[in-house]
Protein backbone atom coordinates (compact mmCIF):
# COMPACT_ATOMS: atom_id res chain seq x y z
CA UNK A 1 0.00 0.00 0.00
CA UNK A 2 1.52 3.59 -0.75
CA UNK A 3 1.36 5.36 2.10
CA UNK A 4 2.24 9.21 2.73
CA UNK A 5 3.73 9.86 5.84
CA UNK A 6 3.96 13.54 7.62
CA UNK A 7 6.80 15.12 9.18
CA UNK A 8 6.34 18.30 10.80
CA UNK A 9 9.33 20.37 11.26
CA UNK A 10 9.23 19.76 15.16
CA UNK A 11 8.98 15.93 14.09
CA UNK A 12 12.67 15.36 13.20
CA UNK A 13 13.30 12.14 15.47
CA UNK A 14 15.52 9.77 13.87
CA UNK A 15 14.72 6.95 16.20
CA UNK A 16 11.33 6.86 15.47
CA UNK A 17 10.01 3.23 14.22
CA UNK A 18 8.63 4.49 11.56
CA UNK A 19 11.81 4.44 9.98
CA UNK A 20 12.88 0.72 11.11
CA UNK A 21 11.87 -0.16 7.96
CA UNK A 22 12.87 1.00 4.33
CA UNK A 23 9.92 0.49 1.80
CA UNK A 24 9.50 2.07 -1.56
CA UNK A 25 5.97 2.44 -1.45
CA UNK A 26 6.31 4.75 1.78
CA UNK A 27 7.14 8.13 1.28
CA UNK A 28 7.92 10.77 4.03
CA UNK A 29 6.81 14.42 3.04
CA UNK A 30 8.57 17.26 4.84
CA UNK A 31 7.90 21.52 3.61
CA UNK A 32 9.11 24.73 4.77
CA UNK A 33 5.82 27.03 4.86
CA UNK A 34 4.70 30.35 5.09
CA UNK A 35 2.13 29.03 7.20
CA UNK A 36 4.72 27.84 9.81
CA UNK A 37 6.64 30.99 9.38
CA UNK A 38 3.88 33.94 9.40
CA UNK A 39 1.59 33.07 12.05
CA UNK A 40 3.84 34.73 14.44
CA UNK A 41 6.93 36.85 13.35
CA UNK A 42 9.68 34.81 14.18
CA UNK A 43 13.44 35.39 14.98
CA UNK A 44 15.60 34.64 12.05
CA UNK A 45 18.06 32.03 13.44
CA UNK A 46 14.50 30.27 14.73
CA UNK A 47 13.56 30.07 11.15
CA UNK A 48 16.98 29.29 9.73
CA UNK A 49 17.60 26.90 12.48
CA UNK A 50 14.06 24.66 11.80
CA UNK A 51 15.15 24.82 8.14
CA UNK A 52 18.36 23.60 8.18
CA UNK A 53 17.45 20.50 10.58
CA UNK A 54 14.88 19.56 8.28
CA UNK A 55 16.57 19.92 5.37
CA UNK A 56 19.48 17.55 7.06
CA UNK A 57 17.06 15.23 8.32
CA UNK A 58 15.68 14.76 4.88
CA UNK A 59 19.25 14.13 3.73
CA UNK A 60 19.74 11.68 6.38
CA UNK A 61 16.31 9.76 5.47
CA UNK A 62 18.00 9.48 1.60
CA UNK A 63 21.23 8.45 2.87
CA UNK A 64 19.27 5.40 4.41
CA UNK A 65 17.12 4.50 1.44
CA UNK A 66 13.69 6.14 2.20
CA UNK A 67 11.83 8.09 -0.05
CA UNK A 68 11.25 11.85 0.71
CA UNK A 69 9.42 14.52 -0.82
CA UNK A 70 10.72 17.89 0.33
CA UNK A 71 9.50 21.10 -0.14
CA UNK A 72 12.07 23.96 0.25
CA UNK A 73 10.80 27.85 1.08
CA UNK A 74 11.05 28.93 -2.26
CA UNK A 75 9.91 25.40 -4.43
CA UNK A 76 7.35 26.78 -7.26
CA UNK A 77 5.47 23.33 -6.47
CA UNK A 78 4.88 24.59 -3.01
CA UNK A 79 1.52 25.63 -2.04
CA UNK A 80 2.65 27.36 1.00
CA UNK A 81 -0.43 25.37 2.86
CA UNK A 82 -0.30 21.95 4.40
CA UNK A 83 -4.24 20.87 3.24
CA UNK A 84 -3.19 21.73 -0.52
CA UNK A 85 0.24 20.13 -0.14
CA UNK A 86 -0.89 16.73 1.22
CA UNK A 87 -3.83 16.70 -1.30
CA UNK A 88 -1.34 17.46 -4.10
CA UNK A 89 1.71 14.91 -2.85
CA UNK A 90 -1.65 11.95 -2.59
CA UNK A 91 -2.94 12.75 -5.94
CA UNK A 92 0.71 12.91 -7.71
CA UNK A 93 2.21 10.07 -5.93
CA UNK A 94 -1.17 7.49 -6.29
CA UNK A 95 -1.57 7.25 -2.36
CA UNK A 96 -3.80 4.86 -0.36
CA UNK A 97 -3.19 5.75 2.78
CA UNK A 98 -1.94 9.10 4.94
CA UNK A 99 -0.26 8.97 8.00
CA UNK A 100 1.14 11.51 10.57
CA UNK A 101 2.55 11.95 14.26
CA UNK A 102 0.13 13.74 17.06
CA UNK A 103 1.85 17.06 16.62
CA UNK A 104 2.76 18.82 20.25
CA UNK A 105 0.82 22.04 19.52
CA UNK A 106 -2.67 22.83 19.51
CA UNK A 107 -3.47 24.29 16.82
CA UNK A 108 -1.92 21.94 14.26
CA UNK A 109 -3.51 18.97 15.74
CA UNK A 110 -6.88 20.50 15.31
CA UNK A 111 -5.80 21.29 11.48
CA UNK A 112 -4.73 17.58 10.88
CA UNK A 113 -7.83 16.13 12.35
CA UNK A 114 -9.69 18.51 9.66
CA UNK A 115 -7.53 17.42 6.90
CA UNK A 116 -7.75 13.80 7.37
CA UNK A 117 -11.50 14.42 8.16
CA UNK A 118 -11.83 15.78 4.13
CA UNK A 119 -9.16 13.18 2.74
CA UNK A 120 -10.91 10.36 0.68
CA UNK A 121 -8.34 8.09 1.75
CA UNK A 122 -7.26 5.74 5.17
CA UNK A 123 -5.49 7.76 7.62
CA UNK A 124 -3.63 6.83 10.91
CA UNK A 125 -2.29 9.00 13.44
CA UNK A 126 0.95 7.89 15.41
CA UNK A 127 2.75 8.69 18.90
CA UNK A 128 6.09 10.52 18.05
CA UNK A 129 8.10 8.39 20.46
CA UNK A 130 9.75 11.25 22.09
CA UNK A 131 8.16 12.26 25.31
CA UNK A 132 8.44 10.16 28.57
CA UNK A 133 4.55 10.64 29.29
CA UNK A 134 1.13 10.85 27.01
CA UNK A 135 -0.16 13.92 26.23
CA UNK A 136 -2.83 12.75 29.01
CA UNK A 137 -0.25 11.17 31.85
CA UNK A 138 -0.11 14.36 33.67
CA UNK A 139 -4.20 15.31 34.23
CA UNK A 140 -4.76 11.52 35.22
CA UNK A 141 -1.85 11.61 37.95
CA UNK A 142 -3.12 14.93 39.32
CA UNK A 143 -7.08 13.55 39.04
CA UNK A 144 -9.04 14.68 42.02
CA UNK A 145 -6.31 17.10 43.03
CA UNK A 146 -6.97 21.00 43.71
CA UNK A 147 -3.35 21.82 42.97
CA UNK A 148 -1.15 20.34 40.33
CA UNK A 149 2.27 20.86 42.06
CA UNK A 150 5.29 20.10 40.06
CA UNK A 151 7.29 18.67 42.83
CA UNK A 152 4.89 15.74 43.33
CA UNK A 153 4.53 15.07 39.26
CA UNK A 154 8.91 15.23 39.65
CA UNK A 155 8.86 12.62 42.26
CA UNK A 156 6.72 10.31 40.60
CA UNK A 157 8.66 10.50 37.06
CA UNK A 158 12.13 9.47 39.01
CA UNK A 159 10.42 6.82 40.44
CA UNK A 160 8.62 5.60 37.62
CA UNK A 161 11.69 5.48 35.31
CA UNK A 162 14.47 4.86 38.22
CA UNK A 163 16.32 7.93 37.56
CA UNK A 164 18.63 9.18 40.06
CA UNK A 165 17.08 6.27 42.77
CA UNK A 166 18.65 4.07 44.57
CA UNK A 167 15.66 1.87 45.52
CA UNK A 168 13.16 3.49 46.69
CA UNK A 169 15.73 6.23 48.28
CA UNK A 170 16.34 9.45 45.91
CA UNK A 171 19.92 9.75 45.05
CA UNK A 172 22.04 11.83 47.84
CA UNK A 173 18.74 11.00 50.24
CA UNK A 174 17.06 14.23 48.93
CA UNK A 175 14.57 14.76 45.95
CA UNK A 176 15.09 18.64 45.93
CA UNK A 177 18.57 20.58 46.21
CA UNK A 178 16.87 24.08 45.12
CA UNK A 179 18.61 25.46 48.19
CA UNK A 180 22.28 24.63 47.25
CA UNK A 181 21.57 25.75 43.57
CA UNK A 182 20.98 29.80 44.20
CA UNK A 183 24.59 30.71 43.75
CA UNK A 184 25.25 34.16 42.71
CA UNK A 185 28.15 33.56 39.98
CA UNK A 186 31.24 36.49 40.79
CA UNK A 187 33.84 34.74 38.27
CA UNK A 188 34.76 32.19 40.72
CA UNK A 189 35.19 29.39 37.68
CA UNK A 190 35.91 30.63 34.30
CA UNK A 191 32.47 29.16 32.17
CA UNK A 192 34.00 27.65 29.37
CA UNK A 193 33.05 29.34 25.56
CA UNK A 194 29.46 28.10 24.42
CA UNK A 195 29.35 25.22 21.61
CA UNK A 196 29.41 27.05 18.36
CA UNK A 197 28.86 25.56 14.94
CA UNK A 198 30.08 28.40 12.90
CA UNK A 199 27.77 26.68 10.01
CA UNK A 200 27.36 28.65 6.73
CA UNK A 201 23.77 29.71 6.68
CA UNK A 202 24.06 32.09 3.92
CA UNK A 203 22.12 30.52 0.98
CA UNK A 204 19.28 29.19 3.62
CA UNK A 205 19.16 33.22 4.69
CA UNK A 206 19.29 34.26 0.95
CA UNK A 207 16.20 31.90 0.25
CA UNK A 208 14.11 33.11 3.51
CA UNK A 209 14.67 36.91 2.29
CA UNK A 210 13.98 36.38 -1.18
CA UNK A 211 10.54 34.45 -0.50
CA UNK A 212 10.11 37.71 1.70
CA UNK A 213 9.36 36.24 4.90
CA UNK A 214 9.25 39.27 7.74
CA UNK A 215 11.67 38.22 10.68
CA UNK A 216 13.54 39.88 13.21
CA UNK A 217 16.82 39.64 15.52
CA UNK A 218 20.25 39.13 14.31
CA UNK A 219 22.16 36.54 12.60
CA UNK A 220 25.73 36.08 11.73
CA UNK A 221 25.43 34.16 8.21
CA UNK A 222 28.76 32.54 7.92
CA UNK A 223 29.29 31.58 12.02
CA UNK A 224 25.55 30.41 12.86
CA UNK A 225 26.22 28.37 16.29
CA UNK A 226 22.87 26.59 16.60
CA UNK A 227 22.98 22.59 15.91
CA UNK A 228 20.82 21.23 13.21
CA UNK A 229 22.08 17.80 13.06
CA UNK A 230 21.12 14.83 15.50
CA UNK A 231 25.11 14.43 15.49
CA UNK A 232 25.43 18.14 16.23
CA UNK A 233 22.82 17.95 18.72
CA UNK A 234 25.04 14.97 20.23
CA UNK A 235 27.81 16.87 20.56
CA UNK A 236 26.47 19.83 22.48
CA UNK A 237 25.11 17.33 24.89
CA UNK A 238 28.73 15.74 25.26
CA UNK A 239 30.25 19.18 25.34
CA UNK A 240 27.60 19.80 28.45
CA UNK A 241 28.23 17.04 30.24
CA UNK A 242 32.08 17.61 30.42
CA UNK A 243 32.16 21.20 30.53
CA UNK A 244 29.24 22.51 31.85
CA UNK A 245 27.07 19.84 33.97
CA UNK A 246 30.07 20.52 36.90
CA UNK A 247 28.47 24.22 37.95
CA UNK A 248 25.24 23.69 36.47
CA UNK A 249 23.33 23.48 39.43
CA UNK A 250 25.30 25.78 41.56
CA UNK A 251 24.83 28.99 38.79
CA UNK A 252 21.58 27.72 37.39
CA UNK A 253 19.60 31.01 38.81
CA UNK A 254 22.65 33.35 38.55
CA UNK A 255 22.90 36.05 35.72
CA UNK A 256 25.85 37.63 34.54
CA UNK A 257 26.82 40.85 32.12
CA UNK A 258 29.50 39.17 30.78
CA UNK A 259 28.19 35.49 30.39
CA UNK A 260 25.40 35.05 28.02
CA UNK A 261 25.28 31.57 28.80
CA UNK A 262 26.70 30.67 31.82
CA UNK A 263 26.40 26.72 32.46
CA UNK A 264 22.90 26.27 30.90
CA UNK A 265 23.19 23.49 28.24
CA UNK A 266 21.70 25.20 25.28
CA UNK A 267 20.09 21.60 24.38
CA UNK A 268 16.18 22.85 24.14
CA UNK A 269 16.22 23.71 20.68
CA UNK A 270 17.89 19.83 20.01
CA UNK A 271 15.13 18.44 21.82
CA UNK A 272 12.08 20.53 20.84
CA UNK A 273 13.35 19.94 17.28
CA UNK A 274 12.94 16.08 18.45
CA UNK A 275 16.68 15.47 17.12
CA UNK A 276 17.29 14.07 20.52
CA UNK A 277 15.22 12.79 23.23
CA UNK A 278 14.91 13.67 27.04
CA UNK A 279 15.51 10.39 27.69
CA UNK A 280 18.64 9.83 26.02
CA UNK A 281 19.52 13.44 27.58
CA UNK A 282 18.72 12.34 30.93
CA UNK A 283 20.33 8.89 30.71
CA UNK A 284 23.60 9.96 29.01
CA UNK A 285 23.79 13.44 32.40
CA UNK A 286 23.13 10.20 34.82
CA UNK A 287 25.97 7.81 33.15
CA UNK A 288 28.49 10.91 33.25
CA UNK A 289 27.69 11.69 36.88
CA UNK A 290 28.17 7.86 38.01
CA UNK A 291 31.34 7.62 36.24
CA UNK A 292 32.53 11.41 37.29
CA UNK A 293 30.93 10.90 41.07
CA UNK A 294 33.99 12.26 42.51
CA UNK A 295 34.44 15.63 40.64
CA UNK A 296 30.48 15.96 40.07
CA UNK A 297 28.44 16.70 43.15
CA UNK A 298 24.38 15.10 43.35
CA UNK A 299 23.34 18.71 43.19
CA UNK A 300 24.79 19.71 39.54
CA UNK A 301 22.46 16.58 38.54
CA UNK A 302 19.46 16.52 40.04
CA UNK A 303 19.23 20.48 39.23
CA UNK A 304 19.42 19.49 35.62
CA UNK A 305 17.19 16.46 35.52
CA UNK A 306 14.64 18.09 37.67
CA UNK A 307 14.45 20.45 34.34
CA UNK A 308 13.68 17.85 32.03
CA UNK A 309 12.25 14.55 33.40
CA UNK A 310 10.15 17.30 36.22
CA UNK A 311 9.64 20.76 34.00
CA UNK A 312 9.48 19.98 30.49
CA UNK A 313 7.07 17.11 31.20
CA UNK A 314 4.81 18.96 33.47
CA UNK A 315 4.50 21.96 30.79
CA UNK A 316 3.53 19.42 28.47
CA UNK A 317 0.84 17.79 30.46
CA UNK A 318 -0.43 21.39 31.88
CA UNK A 319 -0.82 22.24 28.03
CA UNK A 320 -2.62 19.54 27.07
CA UNK A 321 -5.15 19.41 30.30
CA UNK A 322 -5.61 23.40 29.63
CA UNK A 323 -5.89 23.79 26.02
CA UNK A 324 -7.76 25.53 24.02
CA UNK A 325 -8.89 27.69 27.16
CA UNK A 326 -5.67 28.39 28.38
CA UNK A 327 -4.45 30.57 25.67
CA UNK A 328 -7.53 32.71 26.29
CA UNK A 329 -6.47 33.39 29.79
CA UNK A 330 -6.07 36.92 31.87
CA UNK A 331 -6.67 36.40 35.25
CA UNK A 332 -5.28 39.57 36.31
CA UNK A 333 -7.13 41.18 33.12
CA UNK A 334 -3.58 43.09 32.00
CA UNK A 335 -4.09 45.03 29.32
CA UNK A 336 -1.05 47.14 28.64
CA UNK A 337 1.03 46.74 25.28
CA UNK A 338 4.72 45.78 25.20
CA UNK A 339 7.08 48.68 24.61
CA UNK A 340 9.29 49.57 21.64
CA UNK A 341 12.09 48.47 23.41
CA UNK A 342 11.15 45.33 23.22
CA UNK A 343 12.56 44.86 19.58
CA UNK A 344 15.31 47.45 20.12
CA UNK A 345 16.40 46.90 23.55
CA UNK A 346 17.04 50.22 23.78
CA UNK A 347 16.32 51.08 27.43
CA UNK A 348 18.38 52.28 30.28
CA UNK A 349 17.37 49.39 32.76
CA UNK A 350 20.68 47.65 32.42
CA UNK A 351 19.27 44.01 33.52
CA UNK A 352 16.08 44.36 31.10
CA UNK A 353 19.15 46.06 28.00
CA UNK A 354 21.27 43.21 28.69
CA UNK A 355 18.53 40.22 28.33
CA UNK A 356 16.77 42.08 25.67
CA UNK A 357 19.48 42.25 23.98
CA UNK A 358 21.18 39.22 24.38
CA UNK A 359 17.41 37.42 23.17
CA UNK A 360 17.41 39.74 19.99
CA UNK A 361 21.49 38.81 19.35
CA UNK A 362 21.44 35.19 20.06
CA UNK A 363 17.62 33.61 19.94
CA UNK A 364 18.07 32.90 23.77
CA UNK A 365 18.16 33.60 26.89
CA UNK A 366 18.46 31.70 29.85
CA UNK A 367 15.12 30.44 32.58
CA UNK A 368 16.22 33.33 35.19
CA UNK A 369 16.17 36.06 32.20
CA UNK A 370 13.05 34.93 30.87
CA UNK A 371 11.13 34.24 34.08
CA UNK A 372 12.43 37.29 36.65
CA UNK A 373 13.56 39.83 34.17
CA UNK A 374 11.54 40.08 31.12
CA UNK A 375 8.69 38.24 32.56
CA UNK A 376 8.64 40.15 35.94
CA UNK A 377 9.19 43.58 33.92
CA UNK A 378 6.18 42.43 31.91
CA UNK A 379 3.90 41.31 34.70
CA UNK A 380 4.45 44.49 36.52
CA UNK A 381 3.95 46.51 34.36
CA UNK A 382 0.69 44.88 33.58
CA UNK A 383 1.30 44.05 29.79
CA UNK A 384 -1.90 41.95 28.05
CA UNK A 385 -0.48 38.22 28.05
CA UNK A 386 -0.99 37.97 23.94
CA UNK A 387 1.55 40.54 23.43
CA UNK A 388 3.64 38.50 26.00
CA UNK A 389 3.04 35.32 24.47
CA UNK A 390 3.52 36.73 20.26
CA UNK A 391 7.12 38.00 21.69
CA UNK A 392 8.43 34.87 23.40
CA UNK A 393 7.15 32.82 20.78
CA UNK A 394 8.86 34.65 18.09
CA UNK A 395 11.65 35.52 20.03
CA UNK A 396 13.24 32.77 21.05
CA UNK A 397 15.37 29.74 19.20
CA UNK A 398 12.99 26.64 21.02
CA UNK A 399 9.95 28.65 21.43
CA UNK A 400 7.47 26.36 20.38
CA UNK A 401 3.55 26.69 21.70
CA UNK A 402 3.38 23.87 23.96
CA UNK A 403 6.51 24.97 26.09
CA UNK A 404 6.24 28.20 25.71
CA UNK A 405 2.92 29.26 26.78
CA UNK A 406 2.10 27.47 29.30
CA UNK A 407 5.96 29.15 30.95
CA UNK A 408 5.20 32.24 29.61
CA UNK A 409 1.11 33.05 30.47
CA UNK A 410 1.23 30.54 33.66
CA UNK A 411 4.61 30.89 35.20
CA UNK A 412 5.87 34.04 34.51
CA UNK A 413 2.37 36.37 34.07
CA UNK A 414 -0.12 34.24 36.36
CA UNK A 415 -2.51 34.32 33.90
CA UNK A 416 -3.75 31.32 34.34
CA UNK A 417 -4.79 32.23 37.97
CA UNK A 418 -2.15 29.82 39.54
CA UNK A 419 -2.45 26.40 37.92
CA UNK A 420 1.29 26.30 37.39
CA UNK A 421 2.55 28.78 40.35
CA UNK A 422 1.34 28.97 43.70
CA UNK A 423 1.83 33.00 43.32
CA UNK A 424 2.82 35.68 41.44
CA UNK A 425 7.05 35.53 39.85
CA UNK A 426 7.32 39.27 40.80
CA UNK A 427 10.23 40.95 42.47
CA UNK A 428 11.65 44.54 43.07
CA UNK A 429 15.03 45.13 42.37
CA UNK A 430 16.76 43.49 45.17
CA UNK A 431 16.31 40.31 43.39
CA UNK A 432 17.77 41.24 40.45
CA UNK A 433 21.05 42.91 42.66
CA UNK A 434 21.22 39.56 44.75
CA UNK A 435 21.31 37.24 41.60
CA UNK A 436 23.68 39.28 39.01
CA UNK A 437 25.53 41.71 38.66
CA UNK A 438 23.28 44.20 36.81
CA UNK A 439 22.84 46.48 39.41
CA UNK A 440 26.41 47.78 39.72
CA UNK A 441 26.44 49.51 36.40
CA UNK A 442 22.89 50.90 36.11
CA UNK A 443 21.99 53.95 35.02
CA UNK A 444 19.55 53.10 38.14
CA UNK A 445 19.74 52.94 41.90
CA UNK A 446 18.61 50.06 43.15
CA UNK A 447 17.88 50.95 46.67
CA UNK A 448 15.59 53.87 44.96
CA UNK A 449 11.76 54.01 45.20
CA UNK A 450 11.48 57.35 43.90
CA UNK A 451 13.57 59.83 42.61
CA UNK A 452 15.22 60.37 38.83
CA UNK A 453 17.49 57.50 39.65
CA UNK A 454 15.63 54.85 41.37
CA UNK A 455 14.56 51.60 40.05
CA UNK A 456 11.85 50.82 38.46
CA UNK A 457 11.19 47.68 39.66
CA UNK A 458 10.80 48.83 43.13
CA UNK A 459 8.14 51.58 42.20
CA UNK A 460 6.67 48.97 39.90
CA UNK A 461 6.70 46.08 42.29
CA UNK A 462 4.54 47.57 45.08
CA UNK A 463 2.59 48.94 42.67
CA UNK A 464 1.63 45.53 41.73
CA UNK A 465 0.55 44.45 44.97
CA UNK A 466 -1.37 47.57 45.76
CA UNK A 467 -3.15 46.99 42.75
CA UNK A 468 -3.91 43.44 42.49
CA UNK A 469 -4.32 43.20 46.71
CA UNK A 470 -8.02 41.96 46.33
CA UNK A 471 -6.89 39.38 43.93
CA UNK A 472 -4.33 38.08 46.00
CA UNK A 473 -5.93 38.21 49.14
CA UNK A 474 -6.60 35.19 49.96
CA UNK A 475 -3.33 33.50 48.72
CA UNK A 476 -1.28 32.34 51.87
CA UNK A 477 1.76 32.85 49.82
CA UNK A 478 1.19 36.08 49.11
CA UNK A 479 0.64 36.86 52.81
CA UNK A 480 3.81 38.43 53.58
CA UNK A 481 4.38 40.86 50.61
CA UNK A 482 0.76 42.01 51.44
CA UNK A 483 1.76 42.73 54.88
CA UNK A 484 4.82 44.21 54.21
CA UNK A 485 2.84 46.81 51.83
CA UNK A 486 0.38 47.61 54.53
CA UNK A 487 3.19 49.26 56.19
CA UNK A 488 3.86 51.57 53.76
CA UNK A 489 3.20 54.70 55.07
CA UNK A 490 -0.24 56.01 52.80
CA UNK A 491 1.71 58.94 51.74
CA UNK A 492 5.01 57.07 50.65
CA UNK A 493 2.80 54.59 48.98
CA UNK A 494 0.83 57.29 46.90
CA UNK A 495 4.15 58.59 45.82
CA UNK A 496 5.46 54.93 44.51
CA UNK A 497 2.44 54.41 42.90
CA UNK A 498 2.82 57.56 41.08
CA UNK A 499 6.16 56.75 40.03
CA UNK A 500 4.87 53.40 38.78
CA UNK A 501 2.11 55.07 36.55
CA UNK A 502 5.00 56.79 35.34
CA UNK A 503 6.75 54.13 34.00
CA UNK A 504 4.03 52.30 32.73
CA UNK A 505 2.51 55.24 30.84
CA UNK A 506 6.20 55.82 29.06
CA UNK A 507 7.81 52.26 29.45
CA UNK A 508 10.45 53.85 26.56
CA UNK A 509 11.57 56.42 28.21
CA UNK A 510 13.27 53.96 30.81
P1 LIG B 1 18.96 24.51 30.69
O1 LIG B 1 18.93 25.53 31.75
O2 LIG B 1 20.26 23.90 30.34
O3 LIG B 1 17.91 23.38 31.10
C1 LIG B 1 17.91 22.10 30.50
C2 LIG B 1 16.61 21.80 29.82
O4 LIG B 1 15.56 21.73 30.75
C3 LIG B 1 16.16 22.80 28.79
O5 LIG B 1 16.81 22.61 27.56
C4 LIG B 1 14.67 22.53 28.72
O6 LIG B 1 14.41 21.50 27.80
C5 LIG B 1 14.34 22.03 30.10
N1 LIG B 1 13.64 23.04 30.87
C6 LIG B 1 14.14 23.83 31.83
N2 LIG B 1 13.17 24.60 32.37
C7 LIG B 1 12.05 24.32 31.70
C8 LIG B 1 10.72 24.79 31.77
N3 LIG B 1 10.33 25.73 32.64
N4 LIG B 1 9.84 24.28 30.91
C9 LIG B 1 10.18 23.34 30.02
N5 LIG B 1 11.43 22.85 29.91
C10 LIG B 1 12.34 23.33 30.75
N6 LIG B 1 11.61 26.49 27.14
C11 LIG B 1 11.47 26.05 25.89
O7 LIG B 1 11.99 25.00 25.55
N7 LIG B 1 10.76 26.76 24.97
C12 LIG B 1 10.17 27.95 25.30
O8 LIG B 1 9.54 28.58 24.45
C13 LIG B 1 10.31 28.44 26.63
N8 LIG B 1 9.77 29.63 26.99
C14 LIG B 1 9.92 30.06 28.26
C15 LIG B 1 9.31 31.27 28.63
C16 LIG B 1 9.43 31.74 29.92
C17 LIG B 1 8.74 33.03 30.32
C18 LIG B 1 10.16 31.01 30.86
C19 LIG B 1 10.29 31.49 32.26
C20 LIG B 1 10.77 29.82 30.50
C21 LIG B 1 10.66 29.32 29.21
N9 LIG B 1 11.24 28.11 28.82
C22 LIG B 1 11.07 27.66 27.54
C23 LIG B 1 11.95 27.26 29.79
C24 LIG B 1 13.47 27.51 29.88
O9 LIG B 1 13.69 28.88 30.12
C25 LIG B 1 14.21 27.06 28.64
O10 LIG B 1 13.89 25.72 28.38
C26 LIG B 1 15.72 27.14 28.82
O11 LIG B 1 16.09 28.46 29.13
C27 LIG B 1 16.43 26.67 27.57
O12 LIG B 1 17.81 26.82 27.69
P2 LIG B 1 18.78 25.59 27.99
O13 LIG B 1 18.53 24.52 27.01
O14 LIG B 1 20.15 26.16 28.07
O15 LIG B 1 18.25 25.13 29.40
FE1 LIG C 1 17.60 46.35 36.79
FE2 LIG C 1 16.95 48.08 38.73
FE3 LIG C 1 19.19 46.67 38.90
FE4 LIG C 1 18.96 48.62 37.09
S1 LIG C 1 18.96 48.85 39.29
S2 LIG C 1 19.82 46.59 36.77
S3 LIG C 1 16.82 48.42 36.52
S4 LIG C 1 17.13 45.85 38.91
Amino acid sequence: MKKLRLLLGDQLNEAHSWFEEVNDDTFYLLAEMRQETDYVKHHIQKVVAFFMSMRNFSTTLQAKGHRVLYFEIDAQNNPQNLEQLIKNCVQENGIEKFEYQLPDEYRLDQLLQNICSNLQIATEVFDTEHFYTSRTELSTFFEGKKLLLMENFYRNMRKKHHVLMQGATPVGNQWNFDADNRKKYKGEVPVPAEKNFHADVTAVLQQIQNAGITTFGAIKPTDFSWPTSRAACLEVLDYFCRKLLPYFGDYEDAMHTDEKFLFHSRLSFAMNSKMISPKEVVDTVVAHYWANENTISISQVEGFVRQILGWREYIRGIYWKEMPNYSQMNALNNSNSLPDFFWTGKTKMNCMQHAIQQSLDEAYAHHIQRLMVIGNFTLLTQIHPDEVDAWYLGVYIDAIEWVEMPNTRGMSQYADGGIIATKPYVSSGSYINKMSNNCAKCHYNVKDKFGDKACPFNSLYWNFLDEKKEYFKDNQRMAMMLNLLKKIDPEELYRIKLKANEIISNMDAY
